[in-house]
């Protein structure tokens, strides 16, 4: 049988009758090119199909995706088989345009079969402490440290007159030097809860090591993962048996599928209720601390039902560029900006250089939310 994409160009290329040969031997030579050309794309096509069918097989023994070894092989054989005129290089050149094809193919497919992936799911929205999350934008607002239950009363007192909900405030700290200060541990955790319970307010905290899972639950609404974990994938499946919303924030040099992959890690356990934190990825620039990824925002939301936060504080760590930078992601579709606020920013024990005082918090959400 004819296959239909060849009947299909065939009859295209057709006009009002076939010549012969001798009558226009270029029509005749154009007609036998078409007709490859549908060969060629019914090959293609039907190699997708077998890949398919290959993709299922792997996946339900287990075995690996990406065979490299089998994919050399499979030139390896072509090339002793090639007659000409093709050159080796050209066939090698060629398959592995073949074999990108199935490759990203395959990708496409085991994005859709996550858990994680959108289909399609609403928007996902969580109700946080009687606070709901995932419609329009919020702010998580706090210090970058917990250092007193005095600066935490200050901070939610004045975050909550302006209206914010979610009250940040790292009790363990993720420090590049062992020797900085490593937050307050436990003690800073239960500050936070009675700061937040005190004004009305949900509380987001990191959690680092699995063996303060149990007072992370307690004391924490939102179980934070910091960039440097999200390659913890122990810590991310721990996260996934819990029943709290967990925000995951972005590795400083992670890919948007490995993105993805671990927020899979958590939802893999049963816990779906995840948060997606862009806060900016390391590139070669240097006036900004990280590079903050806008583009991130509408492909995770498009990818996954998931809210996604921006953290214009750690995604810039400079004060000038937080209200463009929050501004941009709200219209990019965030449905959370996060930022950081400390009473008095000099004296802060870290990042003072980009946490706002009150005055600025006071003018950033104006301009923001306003
Ligand atoms: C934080 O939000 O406190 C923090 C340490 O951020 P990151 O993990 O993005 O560096
Ligand atoms: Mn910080």
């Amino acid at each position: 049988m004819i296959p239909q994409s060849r009947q299909i160009l065939w009859n295209l290329g057709r006009r009002r009758y076939s010549p012969t040969m001798a009558e226009n031997p270029l029509r005749v030579l154009r007609d036998q090119i078409d007709a490859l050309n549908g060969d060629l794309l019914h090959l293609l096509n039907e190699r997708l199909q077998l890949i398919e069918q290959v993709q299922e097989l792997k996946a339900r023994t287990g075995r690996p995706m990406f065979d490299p070894a089998r994919e050399s092989r499979e030139l390896d054989g072509m090339l002793l088989a090639n007659r000409g005129p093709m050159t080796a290089d050209q066939v090698r050149a060629i398959f592995k345009e073949v074999f990108k094809l199935s490759l990203g193919h395959m990708q496409q497919e085991t994005r859709r079969v996550l858990r994680v992936h959108r289909g399609e799911q609403p928007d996902s929205i969580y109700e946080i402490a009687g606070h709901s999350f995932g419609g329009s934008a919020q702010l998580i607002a706090g210090p970058c440290s917990v250092e007193s239950a005095e600066q935490l009363d200050l901070v939610a007192g004045k975050l909550r007159s302006l209206g914010v909900r979610f009250l940040r405030g790292g009790a363990f700290k993720p420090r590049t030097s062992p020797y900085s200060f490593q937050g307050l541990g436990i003690a800073g955790l239960r500050m936070l809860r009675e700061a937040a319970d005190r004004h009305g307010m949900a509380v987001v905290s990191e959690i680092l090591d699995p063996r303060h899972i149990d007072a992370a639950l307690e004391y924490s609404d939102v179980l934070q993962v910091g960039t440097r974990n999200m390659y913890n994938y122990e810590l991310l499946k721990l996260l996934g048996r819990s029943n709290k919303p967990v925000m995951l924030k972005r590795g400083f040099m992670a890919t948007l599928e490995e993105f993805i992959l671990a927020a899979e890690y958590i939802a893999h356990e049963g816990n779906e209720q995840i948060i997606l934190c862009e806060r900016g990825i390391r590139t070669h620039e240097k006036w900004t601390r990280n590079t903050l990824d806008l583009a991130a925002i509408p492909l995770l939301r498009q990818e996954t039902p998931f809210p996604v936060v921006v953290d214009v504080a750690h995604g810039t760590g400079r004060k000038d560029l937080m209200v463009p930078m929050a501004r941009a992601a709200i219209a990019a579709g965030a449905n959370g900006v996060m930022v950081e606020v400390h009473p008095n920013p000099p004296l802060a024990l870290s990042d003072n250089e980009q946490q706002m005082d009150f005055d600025e918090i006071e003018t950033f959400v104006g301009a923001v939310l306003g």
